[in-house]
């Protein structure tokens, strides 16, 4: 039987620290706040939005939302980011994307101050991700894969990591952050050939394809640590990730389990970036 990574563990650690430091910013008359910028109704964002909000109410961190309806027009949005930007209250912000189709989503992204972009969507945060510097914030989903290893104690420095998915939101940035710690790292693209044995060579998998039950035993072995960043709802209703988790579990060392893995730590490593934000104001 695997150990179970489990996300609420990981929160409750993060969600202590964050607290201890919410705390101290009150006390020199700093309440950090989130400014959550929506455009349209997408469900998906509503519920991220709803976990969000719900999470800086236990932590003690404010947000106020700037909601615009799904037309509205490039000009409109930049005077959103621009009044976020210049509201010195509003210490980060989360942006949803993908934005609506006739939005130029790059010059808008890129409108956001880096040093609110608590999301890691800016090129400034990217650049922050691949040259180690305090610029910007990593993506959360990526940093919350980062948080459960370091968490569980997982050896990283000079063991074989696999990321699976290149995307800028989880895969890249994922890896970029396991090299941070030592780890040789192959990044996984959908060309890629004989991924399950590239898989089988590692010692921790990280899966981030957005295929549903992609991954299996046959590319896993015993020892591994495998953390799922995949969501999806499954024939039965229920939600899992991109890796099979029956099959998975009897084999390997550790693993996240979908639903309680990633998701939940990613939402208060987004609380974090905008308690971090609110103390940087402050040196
Ligand atoms: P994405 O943008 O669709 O990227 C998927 C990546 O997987 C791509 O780089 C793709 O390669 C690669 N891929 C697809 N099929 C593959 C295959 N057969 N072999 C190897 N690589 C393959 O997805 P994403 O935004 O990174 O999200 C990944 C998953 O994480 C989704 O299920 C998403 O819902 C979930 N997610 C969870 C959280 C959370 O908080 N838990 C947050 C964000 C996302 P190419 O580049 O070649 O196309």
């Amino acid at each position: 039987m695997a150990q179970l990574l489990l996300g609420k563990e990981v929160t409750a650690s993060l969600n202590e620290e964050i607290r201890r430091k919410v705390a101290q910013l009150n006390e020199q008359g700093v309440t950090p706040k989130l400014g959550i910028v929506r455009i349209g109704e997408r469900e998906d964002d509503i519920s991220y939005e709803r976990g969000a909000t719900k999470r800086c109410e236990t932590l003690g961190v404010a947000f106020e939302k700037f909601l615009l309806p799904a037309d509205a027009s490039e000009e409109e949005v930049l005077k959103v980011i621009q009044a976020v930007n210049e509201d010195d209250s509003i210490h980060g912000v989360l942006l949803f994307r993908p934005l609506p189709r006739h939005l130029n989503e790059d010059k808008i992204v890129n409108a956001l101050a880096v040093e609110k972009d608590v999301d890691g969507i800016t090129d400034g945060s990217l650049a922050g991700v691949f040259t180690n510097t305090a610029l910007g914030y990593p993506p959360c989903t990526a940093q919350a894969c980062l948080e459960i290893l370091k968490y569980y104690d997982i050896p990283l420095s000079g063991k074989r990591a696999v990321v699976v998915g290149r995307s800028l939101v989880v895969g890249k940035p994922a890896a970029m952050m396991l090299d941070r710690e030592n780890a040789t790292v192959t990044i996984c693209n959908s060309r890629t050939q004989d991924l399950p044995q590239i898989c089988q060579e590692a010692d921790v998998v990280v899966v981030a394809m957005g295929k549903r039950g992609f991954i299996g035993a046959d590319c896993l072995r015993e020892g591994q640590t495998v953390v799922d960043v995949g969501i999806h709802v499954g024939d039965d209703g229920k939600l899992c990730g991109d890796v099979r988790f029956a099959e998975a579990e009897p084999v390997v060392e550790a693993i996240t389990p979908v639903p309680g893995g990633v998701g939940t730590v990613t939402t208060s490593v987004l609380v974090g970036h905008v308690v971090e934000a609110a103390e940087k104001t402050l040196l």
